[in-house]
């Protein structure tokens, strides 16, 4: 690519910031909102190579659901019960911040509940195991039995679920959108940040547009590299996940967001009607992977045959629009927050395993406090870089350095 001596000349001029965030989803727009609640009188400068939302953000089913996982039991064997008290925890507390924060109308915020719909007899019997220590942890689920999940979800085929009263739903581009409003962050789209380098107590940031001059950094790109950033291989991993939406349909069908098969398929649907349904991609694995923004007929021809299984509703129902989107995975299904090298206060941060509206907010305002003190915010160690489960990742890489 070149650049004419006109397009030189008219580029905007340096920028100096107090903090610098690469990359405008839902984790940075989040971390700029509480900056500015924490130090007002901070410059906050928003990098974005695209748009704000263009990545994930803009791309998923917009469920705010409260857990990581499917079950309770399984998240109790995977990080022992304090901390899967604290996740399920946190992203209640994520959807009441959204709610206290911010103008829930701006973004179609839905207390909707939500429900966790097993697809196999195991996972009904881990679903119905979870209900007394999810109860006794202050979660208030019940077990429904299948022949009501079928009534509720106009369904067949689906084993019993878990009725979770705190599940929400929005418009999730319009939720980044608002944040940043609020935030009133200096928004730069089309700032794709080619060079990071940390220099004498500051970092600059290169784009092909302008460089600009920070005092600290948050590097918020999902899975997407950043040259010159940091950090472990493989750390924050790109996987795709594939959607469609059908025309609006006549009739209410769903009245709550359902996750389904471990999590595998998931589908809502919207006031004007429409289905959103997503998932299938562990049937097709190994060609998930990557940041190739395209749908592809296997994908696509698994969630149409889920829907038509289990939904008779389905039949005839036009598909309006498929798409797909980048998630960012970790080793143990954690975000993960990590500090850049010789540049103090300045961390990346993301990969939050396809759960990122349900983390995020909450997840910002970690961000938000370790920048703007030196203490060790509640909550922090949780995501820790160097926590062991991740220990085992790969050696820590710069990352595709364009400097010669
Ligand atoms: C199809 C799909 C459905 C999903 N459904 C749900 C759901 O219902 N509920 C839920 O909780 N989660 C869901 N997720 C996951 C959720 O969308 C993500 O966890 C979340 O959006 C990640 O946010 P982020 O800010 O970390 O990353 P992103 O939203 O991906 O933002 C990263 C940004 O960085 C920018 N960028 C990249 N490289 C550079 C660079 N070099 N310089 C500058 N900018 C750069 C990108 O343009 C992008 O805007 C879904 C994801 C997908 C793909």
């Amino acid at each position: 690519m070149t650049r004419s001596f006109w397009q030189h000349r008219s580029r905007p001029p340096a920028l100096t910031c107090d903090v610098a965030i690469v990359g405008a989803g839902i984790a940075g727009a989040s971390a700029a909102f509480w900056l500015r609640k924490a130090r007002p009188d901070w410059t906050v400068a928003l990098l974005d190579a695209v748009e704000p939302g263009y990545g994930a953000s803009g791309r998923n089913a917009g469920f705010l659901l409260q857990g990581i996982a499917t079950d309770y039991v399984t998240d109790i064997a995977r990080y022992g019960r304090a901390t899967a008290q604290q996740l399920w925890h946190f992203t209640l507390e994520n959807r009441e911040l959204l709610e206290k924060e911010l103008d829930p109308t701006a973004f179609n915020l839905q207390r909707t509940g939500s429900l966790i719909v097993a697809g196999t007899a195991a996972e009904d019997e881990r679903l119905q195991r979870s209900v007394a220590p999810l109860r006794a942890d202050g979660v208030p689920v019940a077990y429904l039995p299948p022949q009501e999940v079928s009534s509720r979800a106009q369904a067949g085929g689906l084993f019993g679920a878990l009725n979770v009263p705190s599940g929400a739903t929005c418009d999730p581009l319009k939720l980044v959108r608002h944040i940043i409003a609020q935030s009133k962050a200096t928004v730069c789209p089309h700032h794709r940040v080619i060079d990071l380098m940390p220099q004498n107590g500051s970092v600059h940031l290169i784009t092909p547009h302008r460089t600009v001059a920070a005092g600290q950094v948050l590097v918020t790109t999902n899975a997407a590299p950043v040259p010159g950033l940091v950090r472990p291989q493989g750390a924050i991993r790109p996987v795709r996940a594939q959607m469609l939406a059908t025309v609006p349909l006549a009739s209410r069908v769903l009245s709550c967001p359902v996750y389904s098969h471990e999590g595998n398929y998931y589908l809502r649907q919207l006031s004007g009607g429409e289905v959103l349904v997503g998932g299938a991609r562990h049937q097709h694995a190994a060609a998930e992977v990557g940041f190739a923004d395209e749908t592809t007929p296997p994908v696509q021809e698994a969630l149409e045959a889920y829907l038509h299984r289990h939904f008779p509703w389905a039949a005839g129902v036009r598909v309006q629009r498929r798409w797909s989107g980048t998630m960012g995975f970790t080793a143990d299904r954690l975000p993960i927050i990590g500090s850049v090298p010789d540049a103090p206060g300045s961390y990346w941060a993301g990969g939050f395993h396809g759960h990122g509206m349900g983390l995020a907010f909450r997840f910002g305002r970690l961000l938000a406090a370790l920048m703007a003190s030196d203490d060790r915010p509640d909550g922090a160690s949780l995501f820790r870089a160097d926590r062991p489960a991740l220990t085992a990742a790969s050696a820590t890489v710069t990352e595709s350095a364009p400097r010669s």
